[in-house]
């Protein structure tokens, strides 16, 4: 049986296999020189259940097995390997990470790191008439596997779908997934490995002369110009040295944390002796003088923050300017060694402040540091053989994050140590211990604790800080301990001893939650995102409080206002069971602005309400005193504003059946209020009255009063919620 005819008795197999209802388009296909009728069902992929969708040439099934266009498909944003093509041997190269797939069009044989493997299909050239485009085609599941992926086929819809690490696009894991488990090694590596012997050291020297430029280099008769003007950038990354006419010579040098620039010929008279550059992230000033009488030299002393600047000098066409510019901290020297506590990693450089991640396959973890130029270039240290380490990749993430990854075999716990002195920053590996407390991931993210003493639990909902409290101080909590969780639940679990308490602090990455379960030996504790829980969530925020007492007339202060109203709403809040209610304080205490909307937004809530008194500035304005009534703030031309509106009407309809005579003076807009500006749910600011009116404050001041307007405004909430 010859080979083409093969195919088509496979096609005829699949076509009775599917049944009538699921033939496909008509395509006519062309490959290995014979045309060929091809029927199927139209097959659709996904990686991590996105969607990949190759245009021109659709996927192929060809002896039951799928074959995609190799470029399109391995190139998505979804795989991001590498594709290039050798037209002598007629082979495709796929590349991705320490994984290098070759194949040869025809050749049953495939090479998966230089070994050999052979194929049911091999990769084949492929015209579909219909669309008009020739596309190397090759059986994806042999190569998704050898990838690392998982694959599944769904006969009924003929659908794949694989399952795997996500990449971005420097071929680097992009993000980590939230199967994490961490359980702790029960068999430690002994010290040392061969890393101890073996340590990586690279360092990129940054030159001490960094620039000359000379026109004049054999005579010291420079001719004399003018520096006519020393100016910057708005943030000072940028500074600009004009001079009259053309620059004999310039030379710049770093000495000492300084950067000198030296001009031959310049006259300094009309430069300011010293320019402070407040601004500055990368400077504290710019000295100058006229540093040599005979050559008439200028010079620019730069004083540097860092040790580890980035800086560019440029001199333009013409020689009558110089710029010089400043950039992010850059990573100049990268250390991977091991000493007798275990393996390390040492950065040069301020690197305290990491946002860092779990992977879970490979295990291991990433350092992103942000604010950061890479100067030693991409870089991957394979088979390192430390206790844990067993690579390390550097690599420039974006514009200005440095990432780190590192494969560590076994999940470890590490710790960050900044040398001010040397201006280093030592990344130390040590294994996950938790003898005290377990982390389960099976049993929904429970933190288990010894039952050893009674526990209370406090909450932070800013910090997203749950604190268990132990009734006394217990054997099995050991003092001053951090264990670096980084999934998607937790970032540390934190086990401390304080005022004769052992205390066991979980810093959330979201509001949580939380309950208890216990049994004859431990407690459970579990987190829970609010929305997870609550159908409806409402933020109440009473305006002020603290040392931000708001407008002050009368002796009253609106915080307190704004507290009364809250706490005769609070027993509403409290009985209703459709809605759940948070507040931004409920005691007298500040409470910033961006706080009050952050926790709003964290916990993704329905609807926001601030509750404020007005006033009006009497000094300037002497007949503001007759301003007076009730007052909706809402947004206008935004996405919400409309529901903002809609609240507001609902809000002025109760007040007016339970209150007819209250003062209202209208549903207002104004985009520049803080907290409507920046929550990303309907808000509203509510303004009760007019401190500054006498006749609107002697009704705040009447308890009964505030009684009834609280109750119009849970009812306004009730109603605007249960219709929403
Ligand atoms: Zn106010």
């Amino acid at each position: 049986m010859n080979k083409s005819l093969k195919i088509i008795v496979a096609i005829i197999v699949f076509m009775i296999a599917i049944g009538t209802t699921n033939y496909g388009r008509e395509r006519i296909l062309i490959y290995e020189g014979v045309e060929h009728v091809y029927t199927a069902k139209d097959v659709t992929i996904d990686v991590n259940n996105d969607p990949i969708q190759p245009d021109g040439m659709a996927p192929v099934i060809i002896n039951g097995r799928t074959l995609v266009p190799v470029r399109e498909v391995m190139e998505s944003v979804n795989i991001q390997a590498q594709v290039s093509w050798l037209a002598e041997t007629q082979t495709v190269v796929i590349a991705r990470e320490d994984i290098k797939i070759e194949l040869r069009i025809g050749d049953s044989y495939a090479y998966v790191n230089g070994q050999t493997i052979e194929l049911d299909v091999p990769p084949i050239l492929i015209s579909d008439q219909a669309v008009g485009v020739t596309k190397t085609m090759v059986p994806i599941r042999f190569i998704t596997e050898s990838l690392g992926y998982e694959v599944l086929w769904e006969p009924d819809t003929y659908h794949i779908s694989l399952q795997g690490e996500i990449y971005d696009e420097f071929g680097l894991l992009a993000s980590t997934s939230n199967l994490v488990e961490l359980i702790p090694t029960i068999e430690i590596p002994e010290l040392p490995t061969a890393l101890r012997e073996n340590s990586i050291h690279v360092k990129k020297e940054i030159p001490q002369e960094i620039v000359e430029f000379t026109g004049y280099k054999d005579s010291f008769d420079y001719p004399l110009t003018e520096i006519i003007e020393v100016s910057s950038n708005e943030d000072e990354s940028k500074h600009y040295i004009k001079a009259a006419s053309s620059m004999s010579s310039v030379n710049a040098v770093i000495w000492d944390n300084k950067l000198i620039v030296d001009i031959n010929g310049a006259d300094m008279e009309a430069v300011p002796g010293t320019i402070r550059t407040d601004k500055s992230l990368y400077t504290d000033a710019i000295r100058t003088s006229q540093y040599d009488e005979e050559k008439m030299t200028g010079r620019f002393v730069f004083d540097l923050k860092e040790k580890t600047i980035a800086r560019d000098i440029i001199l333009n066409r013409d020689r009558t300017e110089i710029e010089i510019s400043f950039n992010e901290v850059g990573l100049s020297e990268i250390i991977i060694a091991q000493d007798r506590q275990g393996d390390y990693i040492e950065l040069a450089g301020d690197y305290r402040n990491a946002m860092i991640m779990r992977m879970d396959t490979p295990k291991g973890l990433i350092f992103d540091f942000a604010n950061s130029i890479n100067l030693i270039g991409n870089q991957r240290f394979m088979n390192i053989d430390g206790q844990f380490l067993d690579w390390v990749k550097l690599a420039q993430k974006d514009d200005s994050t440095i990432r780190l990854s590192v494969g560590t075999g076994e999940h470890v716990d590490y710790s960050i140590e900044y040398d001010e002195e040397d201006n280093q920053t030592r990344i130390v590996f040590e294994p996950l211990f938790f003898e005290q407390l377990t982390y389960d991931k099976s049993k929904n993210d429970a933190v288990v604790l010894p039952k050893e003493a009674g526990i209370a639990l406090s909450y932070d909902y800013f910090n997203k800080e749950a604190v268990i409290r132990y009734d006394k101080v217990i054997n099995s909590i050991r003092d001053d301990e951090v264990i670096h969780i980084h999934d998607t639940k937790y970032d540390t679990i934190e086990l401390l001893v304080e005022n004769n308490a052992s205390l066991v602090r979980l810093h959330g990455k979201h509001i949580y939650e939380h309950t208890i379960e216990e049994d004859e030996n431990f407690y459970y504790i579990y987190g829970t995102k609010p929305k997870d829980i609550y159908d409806h969530i409402v933020v109440l925020d009473p305006g002020h409080g603290g040392y931000q007492p708001g407008a002050v007339y009368y002796g009253i202060n609106e915080k307190d206002l704004n507290m009364k109203l809250m706490e005769y709403i609070y027993p509403y809040t409290e009985s209703n069971t459709d809605i759940k209610y948070y507040f931004t304080r409920t005691t007298d205490v500040a409470v910033s602005l961006g706080q009050r909307t952050t926790l709003a937004n964290d916990l993704e809530a329905d609807l926001f309400v601030s509750m404020h008194n007005n006033a009006l500035d009497l000094k300037s304005n002497p007949a503001g005193v007759h301003v007076r009534g009730l007052e909706v703030y809402t947004t206008t031309g935004w996405e919400k504003s409309a529901t903002e509106v809609e609240f507001g009407k609902i809000f002025l309809e109760k007040l007016r059946q339970a209150m007819p005579n209250y003062p209202v003076r209208a549903i207002k807009n104004n985009n520049k209020l803080y907290v409507l500006r920046n929550t990303e749910m309907p808000s509203i600011i509510l303004e009760y009255g007019y401190m500054t009116n006498p006749d609107d404050i002697a009704l705040l001041q009447q308890d009964a009063i505030l009684e009834q307007l609280a109750e119009v405004t849970e009812k306004a909430i009730y109603e605007y919620i249960m219709n929403k």
